[in-house]
């Protein structure tokens, strides 16, 4: 079972802030941001990749709950999902990293030259 389905069975305790019937929604363990939330599907999804349209559905609304149970949608947050290798992704279940409670910076992602992929 992955890291992430551990702690939606609660074997790996995390620090909750918004659950329903099929999304969670928890504390990031290395904040990047003054709020750093990371929101799943309770069902395993490996990445953005796999996700049906139904269930993205429902995380979209489950994050702008959590935006607005949190105040983020206030002043604004940012969600980010890194899918695979070059995205940058660690753990193979689909989260979407919510970050805000501060002007976030917005820089360049890669050394390589953007003019070699257009
Ligand atoms: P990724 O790099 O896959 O997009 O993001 C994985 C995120 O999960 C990272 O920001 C990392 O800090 C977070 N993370 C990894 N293990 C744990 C954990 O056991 N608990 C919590 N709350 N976050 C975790
Ligand atoms: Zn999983």
């Amino acid at each position: 079972m992955c890291l992430f389905c551990k702690i939606v069975n609660k074997e790996i305790p995390s620090n909750i802030v918004l659950e329903d019937e099929n999304f969670l929604a928890f504390h990031d363990i290395n904040p990047k941001a003054p709020v750093h939330i990371l929101a799943i599907p309770k069902i395993h999804v490996d990445s953005f990749n796999e996700v049906s349209p139904e269930t993205m559905a429902g995380m979209t609304s489950f994050i702008q709950q959590l935006a607005k149970e949190t105040k983020l949608d206030k002043n604004g947050y940012r969600v980010i999902t890194n899918i695979g290798e070059n995205g940058g992704q660690e753990v193979k279940h689909l989260h979407f990293h919510v970050l805000g409670g501060a002007k976030l910076k917005w820089d360049h992602f890669s050394d390589a030259d953007p003019k070699d992929f257009i």
